[in-house]
């Protein structure tokens, strides 16, 4: 462990690790102290020895893409923090249908622009989603007006395991469901995926992201500081079962009467109530706190417990 700590101060020296880096710059909800240490790189090589420090030593090590679902406390991070930088596309035509390969760090948003000038279909809901291709992988993020999840068009990952090595793993040896994929029982670090898309009239297709964003600008809040959505949505067996009006939790939420409670400044979304925003200056206990008042109020009123989709970073 000394051994390893002494190896991170060396990277330390040599200007890659850099010490006490304040974290809420990195997350789109502006909370979080310090790493111990931060790193910017997209060097499968760097990547790798990084990796595996952290696998064969105590050294914690967190990954952020975009920093769109993560939450880290006040009192930042112990350990090392891995953002990963942006990269270049691949195109390949030898195939069936064409094949673009994103790495990690590509912005998602960006990526969906890419597939529509490259005149194919199937980044739909990827069309203003912040964050990054590394974590819309880790989350399958979905766009469920659609019934889109990242993982539909998805061929392969390249990841590094808990030994750095580079593995290439087929979409059929994963397992993706709503808002969830296998990496985040794992302990990999995913470097690039490859997915097939389809060609399509480019009209038709701008037509659909048209809708998305619309309809993101008429349901969300926009331009504020918050994480998206706080909770996971019910599945259609929890709203049978429980009985409920809707399988939404910002309808639950804002039927509890809690659009606009705010503690200090974190506040529910008067746009929608399953976003929470950071008003100015919040803090992550202010943001649990928020957490807790909602989650009771919900299971006193309905009677089913709400799980947290935005990553807490211990
Ligand atoms: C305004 C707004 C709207 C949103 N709308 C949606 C929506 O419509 N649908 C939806 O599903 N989500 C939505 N989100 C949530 C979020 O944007 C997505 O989950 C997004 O895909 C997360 O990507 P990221 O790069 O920001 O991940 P991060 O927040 O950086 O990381 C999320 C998790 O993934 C892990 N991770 C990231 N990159 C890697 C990697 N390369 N290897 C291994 N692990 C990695 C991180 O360690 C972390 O655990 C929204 C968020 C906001 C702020």
């Amino acid at each position: 462990m000394i051994n390893l700590k002494n190896r991170l101060e060396e990277i330390v020296k040599q200007g890659k690790l850099k010490p006490n880096e304040p974290l809420a710059q990195y997350t789109t909800l502006k909370i979080g102290g310090p790493a111990e240490f931060f790193i910017e790189t997209n060097q499968p090589q760097e990547l790798s020895a990084l990796w595996k420090l952290h696998n064969h030593s105590q050294v914690p090590t967190k990954i952020i893409g975009g920093g769109s679902n993560l939450l880290f406390k006040d009192a930042g991070f112990s350990g090392v923090i891995i953002k990963l930088s942006n990269a270049e596309y691949q195109l390949d035509h030898s195939q069936q249908l064409p094949v673009v390969t994103f790495p990690a760090g590509y912005s998602s948003h960006l990526a969906s622009l890419k597939v529509l000038e490259l005149g194919y279909s199937g980044f739909e809901g990827l069309h203003g989603l912040p964050g990054t291709i590394g974590g819309a992988i880790y989350m399958n993020s979905k766009w469920p007006k659609e019934h889109f999840q990242t993982a539909d068009n998805l061929i392969s990952v390249d990841y590094l395991n808990s030994e750095g090595e580079l593995i290439t793993v087929l979409k059929p040896a994963l397992r993706f469901a709503y808002g969830y994929s296998s990496f985040q029982e794992k302990n990999w670090l995913i470097l690039s995926a490859k997915f097939a898309f389809r060609p399509e009239e480019v009209a038709e297709i701008k037509r659909r992201y048209t809708n998305v964003l619309n309809y993101r600008r008429t349901t969300q809040p926009i331009g504020v500081k918050t994480a998206g959505c706080v909770f996971k949505n019910i599945t259609p067996e929890e709203q049978s079962q429980n009985n409920l009006p809707t399988a939404s939790v910002g309808y639950l939420i804002d039927q509890c009467g809690l659009k606009g409670m705010q503690i200090g400044q974190m506040a529910v979304s008067v746009v929608h109530a399953n976003f929470f925003v950071n008003l100015g200056q919040a803090t992550a206990q202010e943001y649990q706190k928020l957490v807790q008042i909602v989650r009771q109020a919900v299971k006193t009123k309905f009677k089913i417990d709400l799980k947290e989709e935005v990553d807490f970073v211990e």
